[in-house]
């Protein structure tokens, strides 16, 4: 196995709530169990500026970045809670038009309108050591954009953070749908991140960092992401097709997009 230059990232995305159609969401119950497990074998996690700061030292003890993406509301409710009792801290990555908002740009599977985590929220849990970066300003699927528009989205996003949280919250982004091409990166790197995050096939370099998605099926006390195993390997590969599934949505949001266009254009003539 090639060597770990980082430690490794899971990343899920909803905890508890309402059930959806889609592969996103792991129980509130799972998840509690996960983190007491892996507290239990002494794993440990790192905070976003371990994390990229230094992070060769930890990649060979038992330490991960935790991370989320979308900030749903329910995180303060389910997931926060649990890691603070066990001394264990996480990055959340917002889709900053979306604080505080309902999930108008997630059109997939779940029936329900979902609410994001608030300003208050943020700042709330910031102050108890957890960390914040982007996840968009829109959550658009950045590789179907135009540079200007990519631009306008990661820069945005970035400057909203820095001014609600300060500096650190503006050194990292998830890439929303973990979908990125170089061009992403150098307008990510233009606009000031230092740290991004793709899929499970990220190629280690700074702005392409590999994380393994959690979702619904990951189910045992230690997920795929933080074995070292076969079945590990087996899981993670599952995620990653389950990722590119996620298109799905994206073509939605194109579709969408067009339509829109369509009618104002419509309207203007
Ligand atoms: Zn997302």
């Amino acid at each position: 196995m090639a060597e770990l230059t980082h430690p490794p990232v899971l990343c899920y995305h909803r905890i508890g709530g309402p059930l959806e159609l889609g592969v996103t969401r792991v129980g509130r119950s799972v998840f509690a169990r996960q983190m007491r497990a892996l507290a239990r074998a002494g794993w440990r996690t790192l905070s976003l500026t371990e994390f990229a700061d230094s992070p060769a030292p930890h990649a060979t003890r038992r330490t991960f970045l935790l991370t989320f993406d979308d900030g749903y509301a329910a995180l303060a409710e389910h997931a926060y809670p649990v890691l603070a009792d066990l001394g264990f801290t996480a990055t959340t990555f917002l889709i900053t038009d979306y604080v505080g908002k309902t999930n108008t740009w997630d059109v997939r599977y779940t029936w329900n309108r979902l609410q994001h985590l608030s300003w208050t929220d943020v700042e709330r849990w910031r102050a108890r050591g957890f960390q914040f970066g982007s996840h968009g300003a829109t959550h658009s699927r950045l590789t179907w954009l135009h540079s200007s528009a990519v631009c306008d989205d990661l820069a945005r996003s970035r400057e909203v953070l820095i001014h609600r949280l300060g500096q650190d919250a503006g050194r990292a982004i998830a890439y929303p749908f973990g979908a990125l091409d170089g061009r992403v990166t150098d307008v990510a790197r233009s606009c000031g991140y230092e740290v991004g995050f793709a899929g499970v096939r990220g190629n280690g370099t700074s702005l392409q960092l590999p994380r393994v998605p959690v979702y619904s099926w990951d189910i045992a006390n230690v997920p795929f992401g933080l074995r070292r195993d076969a079945i590990g390997a087996v899981g993670t590969l599952v995620a990653h097709a389950a990722n590119r599934c996620a298109v799905g949505t994206s073509i939605m949001q194109l579709v969408r997009r067009r339509i829109s266009r369509l009618q104002e254009s419509a309207a203007d003539a």
